[in-house]
């Protein structure tokens, strides 16, 4: 039976010439063998698998080759250049630095460096991983470094270039290797399958590039696990399957439900995901992902960030097409939302299927429009009083997904930490849908806004009054887990004139509450006629809780840090007192 010999291994690349990815860096490499200026140390930083080591060992084969070609490449038929592809020359050292990392390593090493080489001009030492040397090995190492003998050349190679003392770091020329991009990548793996007669999907090469995250040698390994897998013959399913990969398939069906505002589809399509073995948390970063490269699919100076295969990215210039930007930038923003609360989580799925909803809310007029009632009728109030032109009115209701803040922003509320969403800028009309008809009906009127200071002289008001506010804005919410801030229990306190503060026990907690601070604080503003309101938020420290709270919540709150708890509670059936 044949050797089997490894992609990475088969086809490292034994020119500067066939180096994937590092154009710069090698004709750098080339013109100082050029022109002989060899410097004695080089430092070259970047990922694992990008070709550090390759490119350090044809450097080594270069500078020894007794007849270079034209393009000053090693000729790899001289004695020297056979020797080192045979991996028998002895001109070329390398040391591990992961597993010899002690100054006895580096004091053995640093006798060799004083004999010169038998055959050949120079001796080149690769220190890989030098990052990994002990603090007294680099001391030992600096004075060589420093002083090496004429026929010593270092290359020392790290994916953590952070790591290097200062000292070293002033003795070297340093060279930064690139990531391979998705493109590079899929035209070295398309070269490598047609040499060994495999044939490839174009989408899954694409697969395996970006999984490999610019790393060749990791994309090889992977190809040739596939070939493993599949046979000669690799589609883009093979791919996914083999993989854990999500189908592109799921997102851009998903959207597709999402923009006609159909919410059983999207959590079916979850569900789906879910029964395959994904965890949720990895189908909302992908669908992040996938939101941004709608995106950038969308400006066509921006779609060179699109790393898919034409296919794809077809499908891709498709959904950009019927994909309002405003959708995509609060689509992502409730991604990221949901992104950062999922460690959090107690439940999970339930998370995820909220986002789901509220993506679908971005496009559901019906809700919308519902949820606006309130504010809109509240803001009508106010343009009957100025008689603002009926126009302008109709723009404000339909229109406004997040109403403007007129006013706000020059009374206190700036101060206050309650702003964390972008506020819709009063001066250009908010589209969220990205339906059809309500997109080229939207009129452009620009809603000119006066400051609510003008209108309102800030009216006093008593405590109950604000909570009947406070109350009424809760009742009218559709978003369940917003509501829950609204109950009785939880009740903002008056800490000065016109400040109120309300406390929440976590930051998810405080996060939803900050969705619709701004809608609330309007709110209030309207309903009691004073526009100097401000309400705060404050996240319980430990300590507080300790204080204030009855052992229940502090039970909850215990609870919701580890969910080990609860199924401790059940299963010893304990009752909290
Ligand atoms: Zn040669």
């Amino acid at each position: 039976m044949e050797n089997f010999i490894v992609s990475a291994r088969k086809y490292r690349p034994q020119t500067f010439q066939s180096v994937v990815g590092q154009l710069s860096l090698t004709t750098t490499l080339k013109n100082a063998i050029k022109s002989n200026h060899l410097a004695h140390a080089y430092l070259f930083c970047g990922p694992r698998g990008v070709g550090k080591t390759t490119c350090a060992r044809i450097f080594a084969k270069t500078i020894n080759c007794h007849d270079l070609t034209p393009e000053f490449e090693a000729c790899n038929q001289c004695e020297s250049c056979v020797s080192f592809n045979e991996q028998r020359s002895y001109n070329i050292h390398e040391l591990d630095a992961a597993s010899n990392n002690g100054t006895d390593d580096i004091k053995y090493l640093i006798e060799q460096v004083r004999i010169p080489p038998q055959i050949g001009k120079y001796s080149v030492y690769i220190i890989d991983e030098v990052h990994m040397l002990s603090n007294a090995a680099f001391n030992a190492f600096l004075k060589t470094l420093e002083e090496p003998p004429a026929h010593a050349i270092f290359i020392l190679a790290t994916t953590e270039k952070h790591k290097i003392i200062p000292t070293i770091l002033s003795r070297c020329q340093i060279y930064d290797f690139n990531r391979i991009t998705v493109a590079d990548t899929v035209a070295h793996l398309q070269y490598v399958a047609q040499s060994e007669n495999v044939t490839v999907d174009l989408n899954g090469l694409n697969v395996i590039a970006q999984k490999s995250d610019g790393g060749m040698r990791d994309a090889l390994s992977i190809f040739d696990q596939l070939v493993s897998f599949c046979g000669n013959n690799i589609t883009y399913q093979g791919v996914i399957d083999n993989l854990n990969v999500l189908d592109y398939e799921y997102y851009f069906k998903l959207i597709e439900g999402v923009l006609v505002g159909d919410v059983s589809k999207s959590l079916l399509i979850l569900n789906d995901v879910l029964n395959k073995g994904f965890d949720a948390h990895h189908f909302i970063t992908g669908l992040s992902s996938h939101l941004r490269d709608v995106l950038v699919s969308k400006d066509p100076q921006t779609i060179l960030l699109l790393e898919v295969g034409a296919d794809i990215g077809k499908r891709y210039a498709q959904q950009a097409q019927i994909c309002s930007v405003e959708f995509i930038f609060q689509a992502l923003k409730i991604c990221n939302d949901c992104d950062l609360d999922y460690r959090l989580s107690k439940n999970k799925r339930l998370l995820v299927e909220l986002a789901l909803i509220r993506i679908c809310q971005l496009t559901d007029v019906k809700k919308k429009e519902l949820l606006n009632d309130n504010q809109a009728i509240a803001i009508q109030k106010i343009q009957i009083e100025k008689e603002i032109p009926s126009s302008v009115q109709q723009t404000v209701q339909t229109q406004t997904y997040e109403p403007p803040k007129p006013g706000i922003t020059q009374t206190n509320t700036v101060q206050s930490q309650t702003e964390s969403k972008p506020k819709a800028n009063p001066q250009r009309p908010v589209s969220i849908s990205i339906n059809k008809v309500h997109n080229t009906s939207a009129p452009t009127v620009s809603y000119e806004a006066k400051p609510v200071t003008e209108i309102i002289d800030n009216q006093k008001f008593d405590d109950e009054t604000f909570y009947k506010a406070w109350r009424e804005f809760g009742s009218n919410l559709t978003d369940e887990i917003k509501k829950i801030n609204f109950n009785n229990a939880n009740l903002p306190k008056r800490i000065a004139e016109n400040e109120f503060e309300i406390l929440v026990n976590n930051v998810m907690q405080e996060n939803e509450l900050k969705r619709i601070i701004g809608d609330l604080t309007q709110y209030l503003i309207n309903y009691l006629q004073n526009s100097a309101i401000v309400v705060k938020i404050k996240v319980i420290e430990e300590t507080d809780i300790q204080k204030s709270a009855s052992p229940e919540e502090k039970y909850i709150k215990m609870a919701h840090e580890n969910a080990y708890l609860e199924t401790l509670r059940k299963n010893l059936s304990m009752e909290i007192d």
